[in-house]
């Protein structure tokens, strides 16, 4: 046995360590099938954050690079090994609910809980998260969440990314030391409430970190309470669909407060690709539609506010291209489900499922401001046309937007990319395909928030770091982790 091995077991357990091919090999990859795969030398399942400590000073001893994972579902590379003879670790087992506190409407949990499984266990209470993590919530976990900034799983447009109600970290630094964040940080505060003060804003250091700075174990977040009305209604959208959205949620941006929980559009393409490709029953009644969907979720504390907002935002989506589908599921109002029956986090994960082992896709997520989303669309449709015959020479990949959703007050989230055969003579074109769409979204201003290796490296290779940022991010890095342990080869670093 390895010394490295014994010591490994010596910190977190005999079981819960492992250097067998067929452990590693399962975390050789996450979900980004696309990307080829790395085993790690070691797989170490930590059930503490002292654990996770002695693991990371082991590393440093050793030199060898760790990759934290939590449910694996980064699409661009993020939590699997970039550099050979790496360490996995997995947050699986921390995933308690440590104190739900309902005088500082908080939750502090460790980071490997599902979004799923906290949410519904607050929903027990009537609290929520707020932004109720990303759409891959039953299987991504909080320390992914907020490694990535994710949003998408559901209450987007009234909360905006996860990371915007983290009040409190507690991170292993590269060096195996535990350090607490916000309100944490004091000796003298009685419990974790607040992110700001005692200085800059070190929680926000670690928050869309992509696992580059220290590995989350704890998280404080705040809850709400989930207001007793809403309303969810679905609708086609004339073409073209971006501009209309776009006109649609600024309209209501400029209204103030309308209580929108969730906005998405879904393309005409996303529409008649899922008719074809997913098992999910919700978006069956859509078989046969041609145009493009729209649809918002709404909450109110009044039966009054509740009308009166809907009159408002009902009178701006008919303005703008939006015919409203029946009430019902059957009629086609996928946002019931969405928001009644948690279809945001089920949704995807059937969508996934349905494109079976044969596809891949090769996804990205890029933030743009609300005004700039047809500009956005437009450049993705230039960059199809431009590049159709390489699309149709490999395989015939699909290429465009699927989704965008309304994300807090200024943002909508673009999720866009390629669908891939996966066939061994189309992967290298794939990538070099894959690559350069990412770079076009980039340069025309989008802000892609889950990294990864493909992403983050992008970053570099379009230069698109203002003036010192690279090299002030470098600092900090070297600063951090001067044996290079956390995550090695992500931004290059
Ligand atoms: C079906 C499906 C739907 C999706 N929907 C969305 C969506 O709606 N919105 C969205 O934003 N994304 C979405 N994604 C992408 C992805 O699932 C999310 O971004 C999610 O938050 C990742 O969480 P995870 O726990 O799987 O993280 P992982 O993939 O395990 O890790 C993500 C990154 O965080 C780092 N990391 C993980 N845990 C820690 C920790 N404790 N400390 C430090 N670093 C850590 C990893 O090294 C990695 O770089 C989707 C993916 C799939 C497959």
């Amino acid at each position: 046995m390895s010394k490295v091995l014994k010591l490994l077991q010596d910190a977190v357990g005999t079981e819960y360590v492992s250097d067998e091919d067929f452990i590693t090999y399962a975390y050789a990859r996450g979900i980004d099938s696309a990307l080829p795969p790395n085993p790690p030398d070691y797989v170490v399942k930590p059930g503490t954050a002292e654990e996770v400590a002695e693991v990371v000073k082991i590393a440093n001893k050793f030199k060898i690079p760790i990759v934290p994972r939590g449910g694996g579902c980064c699409l661009l590379g993020g939590s699997k090994p970039i550099e050979k003879g790496s360490i996995v670790l997995d947050t699986a087992r921390m995933h308690k609910i440590l104190n739900i506190d309902e005088n500082t409407l908080t939750v502090t949990v460790e980071t490997g809980i599902t979004w799923a499984e906290l949410n519904s266990k607050l929903n027990e209470l009537g609290y929520y998260t707020g932004n109720l993590g990303p759409g891959s919530g039953i299987s991504a976990v909080v320390g992914g969440g907020l490694s990535h900034h994710s949003v998408g799983g559901g209450g987007g447009a009234k909360y905006g990314t996860c990371t915007q109600h983290c009040v409190a970290l507690e991170v292993v630094l590269p060096n195996g030391e535990i350090i607490n964040t916000g309100s944490n940080a004091s000796v003298y505060t009685k419990e974790p409430f607040c992110r700001f003060g005692f200085g800059p804003d070190l929680t926000g250091l670690f928050l869309g970190d992509n696992g580059l700075l220290g590995i989350k174990t704890k998280a404080t977040l705040e809850i709400f309470p989930k207001p007793p009305y809403h309303a969810a209604k679905t609708f086609t959208m004339e073409e073209p669909s971006p501009e209309n959205a776009a006109k649609i949620w600024l309209a209501w941006r400029k209204r103030g407060d309308l209580g929108i929980f969730d906005s998405q559009l879904w393309t005409l393409t996303m529409v008649l690709g899922t008719q074809l490709l997913t098992d999910v029953p919700q978006i069956k009644p859509w078989v046969g539609l041609t145009k493009a969907v729209f649809f918002y979720t709404m909450e109110a504390e009044t039966e009054e506010e509740l009308e009166a907002n809907m009159k408002i935002v009902d009178r701006i989506c008919k303005e703008n291209g939006c015919t409203e589908l029946g009430p019902e599921l059957k009629d086609g109002n996928y946002a019931k489900w969405h928001y009644e029956e948690q279809g945001h986090w089920l949704t995807f994960h059937g969508i996934w499922g349905g494109m079976g082992p044969g596809s891949i896709p090769l996804t990205t997520e890029v933030h743009v401001p609300i005004h700039r989303f047809p500009h956005i669309a437009h450049k993705l449709d230039e960059w199809e046309a431009a590049h159709k015959a390489e699309l149709d020479a490999n395989g015939g990949m699909q290429s465009g937007i699927s989704t965008a959703l309304l994300c807090g007050h200024t943002t909508v989230e673009v999720d866009c990319g390629l669908l891939a055969w996966d066939k061994p003579q189309h992967r290298e074109k794939n990538l070099e395909l894959w690559k350069s769409q990412l770079e076009m979204l980039i340069r025309e201003g989008g802000m892609p928030y889950m990294l990864g290796e493909i992403y983050s490296k992008g970053l570099i290779d379009t230069e698109a770091f203002n003036g010192s940022y690279y090299s002030f991010l470098k600092s900090i890095k070297q600063a951090l982790d001067p044996n290079r342990i956390i995550s090695p080869g992500k931004f290059y670093l």
